[in-house]
């Protein structure tokens, strides 16, 4: 039951009933129901772009926080990627370059993925760019890496070769000659001490007291210690590998045998003066590839470059040899 409402007529001084039509009513409220929906819309509209929520706030937050992290994360890949540019520049300019392999090129070490795209997954989102490009980047300094390393790999079997062969190759004077005259005769045409005719010297002679300790120039195994080569008396030929053979000939004694390995400055025998020998000496070869070569560019593992030229000097007077 609705209340009947009353108002106050001056003019007849009494109460009357205030009184509406039903329909306006009825129309009356449904306007102000359509207003009020309307205006809560525009409210929630309003709200929902302008006013944030709190947990909208802590993701806006979160996602800043991300986006700083990540600003953060490409800085260190950026310090990365100098550090790793560096040690690729000293690589191809200096390990590459001195153990004689190629430098491996710009192109090779910085190629990127072809075929499907990896990042197809990060795509459509707000920060996809940043996304992809970092991902991107950490892919690109990971293949760099794996490039680099496995050419440290080779650097490293190559610098054991080269160090086995710097070891192995014949080096040092075989004898100890400081002060550098124990040389008599070097390599070329000499006057022969028996026949006295110029013929080929082919290797140097050291002049010794016989019993002098003869000295491995190089690593090595003995591939002959006997006196079965005419000439030569007893010798020693020590095979260096890397097509290296070094000979000592005319010996007093032997201090190895036959398949022994020895190493440069071990004590391999002693000087004498068997075979076609005028005096007790030293007469020292180095074949290379089966051919007999100038001893003389061999001694740079024991002579400073004054002592060398001092020996060239000696070595390249044309005098009698001992043989
Ligand atoms: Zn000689």
């Amino acid at each position: 039951m609705s209340k009947v409402k009353y108002y106050y007529d001056s003019e007849t001084l009494s109460y009357k009933k205030i009184e509406r039509k039903k329909r306006r009513t009825f129309k009356f409220i449904l306007l102000f129901l359509l207003a009020s929906i309307l205006f809560s819309f525009l409210l929630v509209f309003i709200a929902g772009h302008y006013i944030e929520s709190p947990k909208e706030k802590a993701l806006k937050r979160e996602l800043a926080n991300l986006e700083f992290q990540y600003e953060l994360l490409n800085k260190k890949m950026s310090q990365a990627e100098t550090v790793l540019a560096n040690i690729e520049e000293r690589d191809n300019t200096i390990y590459r370059l001195y153990f004689e392999a190629n430098p491996i090129p710009e192109e090779q070490r910085k190629a990127g993925f072809g075929g499907v795209n990896r990042y197809k997954k990060l795509e459509g989102f707000d920060n996809s760019e940043l996304i992809i490009n970092s991902n991107k980047r950490i892919d690109k300094l990971l293949k760099r890496i794996v490039v680099q390393s496995k050419s440290l790999d080779e650097i490293a079997v190559l610098a054991e070769e080269k160090e086995k062969l710097l070891a192995s190759i014949p080096a040092i004077q075989p004898v100890n000659n400081k002060d550098l005259t124990r040389m008599a005769s070097g390599y070329g045409m000499r006057s022969d001490p028996f026949t006295k005719q110029r013929k080929m010297h082919w290797g140097m002679d050291f002049t010794a007291p016989r019993g002098t300790p003869i000295y491995a120039s190089g690593d090595g195994v003995v591939v002959r210690a006997d006196s079965n080569s005419s000439g030569y008396g007893n010798h020693i030929r020590i095979d260096h590998g890397y097509g290296y053979v070094s000979l000592y000939a005319h010996l007093y004694k032997y201090n190895v045998q036959k398949k022994q390995k020895v190493k440069r400055g071990d004590l391999i025998g002693f000087v004498g003066s068997t075979g076609r020998s005028e005096a007790p000496h030293l007469h020292y070869e180095i074949f290379k590839d089966d051919q007999r070569i100038n001893p003389i560019n061999f001694y740079y593992g024991s002579l400073t470059p004054e002592e060398f030229s001092k020996l060239l000097e000696r070595a390249s007077l044309e005098n009698q040899s001992l043989d």
